[in-house]
């Protein structure tokens, strides 16, 4: 059931399988990489459905996007690693900027759904309001219809995959979080991972190409501050939010 009245921290049971499914490489370790690294510490298996190609994540004009795409791919890999994640990298390819929420879209989340049969779900809470990223808003509702789609058997049957209907859905970025996991322990984690996604480095990180640490340094804090600060709400010493939807 969906927990009501203040928040208090979760030490959530480590699940077998979990799949965190995002627009963009670098969304997954952004918003739930602490959690993830907690559970592949204890033996989940864990996989990124990615949706797009991330091909706008440049301020560069000159930048050659087929290679920045590559080089994409190739963090987000390294990134998994990072976390400890031992299941699939999976990219759906479409062009960033530009995800829709289709009928093919959700079909593709579905089958990854079915094939990977994930006990917990992450995605981006289509839900948010005032949010300006259509591809954030559009990755979360295939979240939330992949997971419909994937659980009951009459939907899309050439798949040919067997049904799989997760336990739990855990929305990100959420617009009314109702759940606060305990990462403490984890920060530094998180942090590695997301410096992975170097091609990232100054548009989402803020991190100047000639930066002699300064920058990195400040970046770490900042992702540790936030993780404290969402703890420091329930009592622990590091937390990530979320929405948690069950049963499904
Ligand atoms: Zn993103």
């Amino acid at each position: 059931m969906t927990s009501t009245g203040p928040l208090r921290p979760h030490d959530t049971p480590t699940p077998r399988r979990a799949l965190a499914i995002a627009a963009h490489p670098d969304d997954v370790e952004f918003q739930c990489g602490a959690t993830l690294a907690k559970w592949t510490a204890d033996g989940c298996e864990v996989s990124h459905l990615i949706c797009t190609d991330g091909s706008k994540g440049s301020w560069e004009p000159e930048d050659d996007l087929d290679q920045l795409v590559a080089l994409r791919q190739v963090e987000q890999r390294a990134a998994a690693r990072a976390l400890g994640a031992t299941g699939e990298v999976v990219f759906l390819g479409w062009p960033d900027g530009e995800l829709e929420a289709g009928i093919e879209q959700r079909r593709q989340v579905a089958r990854v759904i079915r094939e990977l049969r994930p006990d917990v779900v992450f995605g981006h809470d289509p839900w948010k309001r005032y949010r300006l990223h259509p591809d954030h808003r559009n990755a979360g509702f295939l979240t939330v219809d992949g997971v419909v789609a994937a659980r009951d058997p009459h939907f899309f049957p050439e798949l040919g995959i067997a049904h799989h209907r997760p336990d739990s859905l855990w929305l990100f970025e959420a617009d009314e979080p109702d759940h606060v996991e305990d990462v403490t322990g984890f920060g530094d984690t998180k942090v590695a991972a997301l410096l992975q996604h170097v091609s990232q480095f100054r548009t989402t990180m803020y991190i100047d190409p000639d930066d002699d640490g300064t920058q990195r340094d400040a970046f770490s804090t900042r992702v540790l501050d936030g993780l404290a600060d969402t703890g420091a709400t329930v009592g622990v010493a590091m937390g990530e939010t979320f929405k948690r939807i069950e049963p499904l």
